[in-house]
């Protein structure tokens, strides 16, 4: 009788329950990366797309979390990081089954050096951006909306450049030990940190080691973060620790293959993140010894790719982000953090 009278003073429902969550979806793509954002409002941002080809496997797995799971007509926003066939394979194939209304790049360069196929390559994504991609730089804003709880959406770095070092001075700046320079299109990836209310999203593409400790010495200007989608792969030449420490997750998601990323030099630098409560691995290393990687309850696929049921990774932000869970597959059982 108590709990009934007591139901019946709450209010039905608060402002707050009333907007919906954000919602991160990291598609496995077998080593190659692929993140869904979506909004409240239900304004949606991929970045990256996976690798072509391999009888569209990417491709069906994206367009089944994008339709089936997160129950979307179209996509608002699709970026690419930068120029390997891991991050942009799937852009012009998308656009081709579902309506994509605009495109992110740090820019169309008109040649790459690793990659002598370029400038065929991307001349898909030239059509289906209609030759009308838009380029972002360090500093940019995307145009996403906001709702009750705001959110935003901040370009860090891009084609080699960052955002001016200002904020404290990092405490880990001495960690940087400075590693030959990185000639490849790794290291002009476009980072990204998302807003949504007091929750705080990291991802840098591919970004490598000399440009993580540019944006981050002498000076943090980030600041800390909630999640980390850990870069590269979770492959030692990017996840510097002056950029991994400083930013202190408390969730870090590593979108690695069976046999590409995921090496023990960035989970042992992760493990030794102040705030760090969870990693997970798309995939388990299986090269790696259990030990030395995160629990298995932590690892959404554990066998090769051949046969690989590709389980997705799902955080989603409660409204005015204080608060998010992160559960692995559509049967996983949510896991419940606190915001910083
Ligand atoms: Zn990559």
């Amino acid at each position: 009788m108590m709990l009934v009278i007591l139901l019946m003073l709450m209010p039905s429902v608060s402002a707050a329950d009333t907007e919906g969550h954000l919602d991160i979806y990291f598609i496995d793509v077998e080593g190659g990366a692929c993140t869904l954002l979506v909004s409240p409002s239900g304004e949606s941002l991929i970045i990256d797309s996976g690798y072509p080809d391999n009888n569209d496997r990417d491709l069906n797995r994206i367009l089944h979390v994008v339709r089936d799971v997160a129950g979307l007509e179209q996509i608002d926003h699709a970026a690419v990081t930068h120029w390997h066939l891991d991050h942009y394979g799937n852009h012009a194939a998308l656009s081709t089954k579902i309506r994509i209304n605009n495109f992110w790049d740090r820019g169309i360069p008109d040649v790459l050096s690793e990659d002598a196929q370029f400038v065929n390559r991307v001349s898909n994504y030239r059509s289906a951006s209609q030759n009308a991609s838009n380029s972002l730089k360090a500093g940019d804003s995307l145009p996403v909306k906001s709702g009750k709880t705001s959110y935003g959406v901040r370009i860090l770095t891009g084609s080699r450049e960052v955002i001016p070092n200002t904020g404290q001075p990092n405490p880990y700046a001495d960690l940087h030990e400075p590693q030959p320079k990185d000639t490849t299109d790794n290291a002009a990836s476009l980072s990204f940190l998302l807003t949504f209310g007091e929750f705080r999203f990291l991802c840098c593409g591919d970004l490598t080691w000399n440009i993580e400790a540019k944006l981050m010495t002498p000076n943090n200007p980030i600041g800390q973060v909630d999640m980390f989608m850990v870069t590269h792969h979770g492959l030692a030449t990017s996840n510097n620790p002056v950029l991994v420490r400083a930013i202190d997750p408390r969730v870090a998601v590593m979108c690695n293959g069976p046999t590409k990323g995921g090496t023990e030099g960035v989970i042992r630098t992760l493990r030794k993140c102040e705030s760090l409560e969870a990693l997970y691995q798309l995939h388990r290393n299986v090269k790696l010894e259990p030990e030395l990687q995160t629990p298995a309850s932590f690892i959404a696929n554990s066998g090769p790719t051949q046969g690989c049921q590709g389980v997705w990774v799902k955080a989603s932000v409660a409204p005015g982000g204080r608060e998010y869970t992160v559960q692995i597959g559509p049967e996983g059982k949510p896991r419940h953090y606190l915001s910083r």
